[in-house]
């Protein structure tokens, strides 16, 4: 994921550079606190020219996974552990099993040259990169299982630019810093509990390895040049707490150990679960017109 990657506009298509990462089975519900609701009337294209999902009609598109070829070592070695742990088409399915998608959204694995993400509007294109995964695998080697971590970061990775996907296709409107608000949709994604109540400890594990990526690239390259304090994305140490706090937010008791080892620090502590009771207001609000 590419902390600092730089929104590029290619004749007059917005192609998002990000940073998020997704896992393996499609899990067993959705999160849409499902109150059947008629969807709102709206126009038969938007602004861009795409056609207005249809609400919860049961029909439309999904997500479709291709893999590109991969011809670098890091590129391979990222594309290896997508083909292997299965967590892009494990998102994929759930993303199309929870989503109204109104088309399908072409999910390319591929070599792109840097460790990022991209969401295009232009082509209505998800790309995850080989070289981001395997930027975690690098940054990880230490860690027990390595893979793992590098599979988990990966689906938070996919969820963020799930994040920049719902913006555009439904037309979403958002305040705030686009790249903050697909952050918090990965975090309502892997946070939030389903239907049933209960959370997937997978994902939270997932989120919380998301934070110590950002924390771990936010201390690399040295200085930061004015540039960093320009970009689209909040600054990498700053997404490492607010992940943190999402976490702790969403689970006060079962992150206690966060704020009294000093991780995360109690004056942005106390105010964690007021922020992600907002967050998951905010984003089920935005949503639910549009999930199955
Ligand atoms: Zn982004």
């Amino acid at each position: 994921m590419a902390r600092s990657g730089v929104a590029m506009v290619a004749i007059g298509l917005l192609v998002v550079g990000c940073g998020a990462k997704p896992s393996a089975a499609p899990p067993p519900s959705t999160k849409a606190e499902a109150a059947p609701t008629s969807a709102s009337p709206v126009a038969a294209t938007q602004s861009n020219g795409y056609p207005v999902p249809k609400a919860k009609t049961g029909e439309g598109g999904k997500m479709v996974v291709t893999y590109e070829e991969a011809t670098t070592p890091e590129a391979i070695a990222g594309r290896d552990l997508m083909e292997k742990t299965h967590f892009v088409d494990g998102i994929a399915q759930s993303v199309s099993d929870w989503y109204v998608l109104p088309y399908d959204i072409p999910v390319v694995g591929a070599q792109c040259g840097e460790a990022n993400d991209y969401w295009n509007s232009g082509d209505k294109k998800l790309t995850l990169c080989y070289e981001d995964v395997d930027q975690s695998l690098k940054i990880f080697a230490k860690d027990p299982q390595p893979e793992e971590t590098a599979r988990r970061i990966g689906i938070g990775a996919f969820f963020h630019e799930v994040g920049h996907m719902a913006i555009d296709i439904y037309d979403l409107p958002v305040t705030g810093r686009e790249e903050d608000v697909a952050d918090q949709l990965a975090a309502y994604e892997l946070l939030a509990p389903y239907a049933d109540g209960h959370v997937d400890q997978d994902f939270v594990q997932a989120a919380k390895d998301t934070a110590r990526e950002y924390s771990v690239l936010s201390k690399e390259g040295g200085p930061l040049e004015q540039e960093a304090f320009a970009d689209v994305h909040t600054l990498d140490q700053a997404r490492a707490y607010n992940f943190e706090c999402w976490v702790y937010g969403s689970n006060p008791e079962a992150g206690a150990d966060m704020v009294s080892s000093g991780q995360l620090p109690e004056g942005r502590a106390d105010g964690c679960q007021a922020e992600w009771d907002q967050l998951v207001k905010g984003w089920t609000a935005l949503l639910e017109p549009h999930m199955r």
